[in-house]
């Protein structure tokens, strides 16, 4: 049994820290307006970056894939839990990423793990941006890779551990792995250099919050800076612009083949619902199509909108998350506070997630928000020393 004082003392620590965590439940949703405590707020936090997980047809698809599979699955994707809108996802999902194949796991997280652990091992060397998400850091430690980070985007020290992992490598491989756009601060990787640097070494990027909304068709940013043939690996997830669940691996056929094979996450679960699945197809469908372009539209009048009633005219947006940096973790919680009694909801972001003294809010737009929204919003944090 889980010894009860400890678990209490542990727990008192997180609280004398401002560390405690509770979940929020969510009674309903709205497009953008979420009721949390009986209470109507405008969500700038959720993932959903297009608003397709309330589209009528992503839902449709979903419904009509119950009404021909069930629910659950039954089974792991090796036994029976292959059907039709597996296998559909997974054409979808390398067309979108313009590799030779894809494979789906139940999450990005599991992607990440199941990938890194199944392609890498003692022998190699993993080096990762200081940034990078938790998934990619929790797979290079359960490859048993040396490991090396940089700090973020420096790519000086990255080109020090690339010459370092060269010179002791020896028969391993060197694994580089970065983001596209970053989870808290928004900022993009400079793929480009990275990309130039890189030598023998293979490349990851995980494009979680650049699938969708960078580049033609919302393909994503290593298709935006046309580097499609030089990624050994495009990872992401279905959760976030693409509005299901679940996540991927896209390259070439041996790869996906291997990692049928080899990923312990994904062999060693069970399959995704086939209507998890067809609703992702149908929100890629859209994304790929006019719909797409036009809600890509809206959600960079949105970023752009945002960006400038924040004062960062100048700053050319790189994509829908944006830090506001408050510093003192207090601060960060207090003005939270105040948004949420004022009608909006911001989360505030605090150490462990970043370092101590960096908390923020971290506001993410969709294009679901209306003008209106935004500017409120905005006007809040602008004012709030009046506002108090
Ligand atoms: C959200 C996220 C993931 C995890 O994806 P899930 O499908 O939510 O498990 C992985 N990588 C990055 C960069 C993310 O932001």
């Amino acid at each position: 049994m889980i010894n009860q004082p400890e678990t209490e003392e542990t727990i008192a620590a997180l609280r004398a820290q401002g560390l405690y965590r509770t979940l929020n439940t969510l009674t309903e949703v709205n497009g953008p307006i979420v009721t949390v405590c009986g209470r109507k707020l405008v969500s700038f936090a959720s993932n959903d970056y297009l608003g397709l997980s309330q589209h009528p047809a992503v839902k449709q698809a979903a419904i009509e894939a119950i009404e021909k599979f069930g629910f659950g699955s039954g089974a792991s994707r090796l036994i029976t839990g292959t059907q039709t809108p597996h296998s559909r996802l997974e054409s979808d999902l390398a067309a979108l990423k313009k590799t030779e194949a894809a494979i789906v796991f139940s999450s990005g997280y599991t992607a990440a793990l199941g990938t890194l652990s199944a392609l890498f091992g003692p022998k190699d060397v993993i080096i990762l941006d200081k940034l990078s998400h938790a998934c990619l850091i929790d797979g290079a430690r359960l490859s048993g890779a040396r490991l090396r980070v940089f700090p973020h985007n420096n790519l000086e020290r990255l080109a020090h551990h690339l010459a370092w992992a060269r010179e002791t490598v020896g028969e391993g491989r060197v694994l580089l792995a970065t983001e596209a756009i970053f989870s808290m601060d928004g900022d993009c990787a400079a793929l480009q250099e990275i990309a130039a640097m890189k030598g023998e070494a293979l490349l990851l990027v995980d494009e979680a919050h650049a699938t969708g909304v960078l580049g033609p068709s919302g393909r994503g940013l290593v298709d935006q800076l046309g580097l499609s043939g030089q990624i050994d690996i495009q990872m992401g997830t279905l959760s976030k612009a693409i509005g299901a669940s679940g996540g991927f691996v896209c390259g070439p056929k041996p790869l996906i083949e291997l990692l049928i094979n080899k990923a312990r996450s994904f062999i060693y679960s069970t399959a995704p619902p086939a209507c998890v699945a067809a609703a992702a197809s149908a929100a890629i469908q859209l994304i790929v199509g006019p719909e797409g372009d036009q809600l890509r539209d809206r959600l960079w009048a949105n970023i752009k909108l945002l960006w400038s009633r924040l004062g960062q005219s100048s700053v050319k947006p790189v994509g829908p998350i944006f830090p506001y940096i408050l510093g003192e973790e207090k601060l960060a919680v207090q003005t939270a506070k105040m948004l949420s009694d004022s009608g909006f909801l911001v989360p505030a972001i605090r150490y462990p997630t970043v370092p101590r003294g960096a908390a923020r809010l971290r506001i993410v737009v969709s294009a679901l928000h209306a003008f209106q929204q935004i500017e409120g919003l905005t006007h809040l944090i602008c004012n709030r020393e009046s506002a108090g």
